[in-house]
């Protein structure tokens, strides 16, 4: 995560409020003098990720990106299906699925957990999600469109790793390479 300069400036006449500005790379936090530590600690912590999500989102122009693969790995019929008509952007309010396909709000969500990973595995979520446009579940039909890209068994299996090397061995998390 790129990491920002942070001001906090503590008031004496604020009571309970806490609100948090951008002014070039520092965030400045304004609290209450007497606030609690942890408190402070997690809001610190939201805006800075809501920061990076929206940093991200502006660099990376996902409805483009969106645009390029399917002209790359979908059927011009399953193109037109689909359509231009969709929006898809990163959220840092995502904790549990990478990607959610909105098929009647004709959204796209993915979660922020993607950002330091390779773009071939962004890519192969965006695909997973535009495909669920065609197919709302994981049918044979699902997987045919989403096979068309070259990748998924490699990010299925890395995503597989990530999960679990995160669940059951937080000391890999320290390991610089290995040695394959
Ligand atoms: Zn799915």
């Amino acid at each position: 995560m790129t990491d920002i300069k942070i001001e906090i400036k503590y008031s004496k006449r604020r009571k309970k409020t806490v609100s948090a500005v951008f002014r070039n790379d520092t965030l400045i936090i304004s609290a209450p003098q007497n606030i609690n530590k942890q408190f402070l600690d997690d809001f610190i912590k939201k805006t800075k990720r809501k920061y990076f999500v929206s940093m991200e989102n502006k660099k990376t122009n996902l409805k483009e990106l969106s645009l390029k693969l399917m002209k790359k790995y979908f059927s011009k019929a399953i193109r037109d299906k689909i359509g231009n008509d969709f929006d898809i952007t990163f959220v840092s309010t995502q904790k549990t699925v990478l990607g959610v396909c909105n098929y009647a709000n004709r959204t796209i969500r993915l979660s922020d957990v993607l950002i330091p990973l390779p773009n071939w595995i962004t890519n192969y979520v965006i695909i997973h999600e535009l495909a669920h446009f065609i197919e709302p579940n994981h049918s044979k039909r699902f997987w045919e469109i989403v096979n068309n890209y070259p990748y998924v068994d490699q990010a299925k299996s890395f995503l597989q790793g990530l999960f679990f090397g995160v669940s059951h061995y937080k000391e890999f998390l320290s390991f610089k390479t290995f040695d394959l």
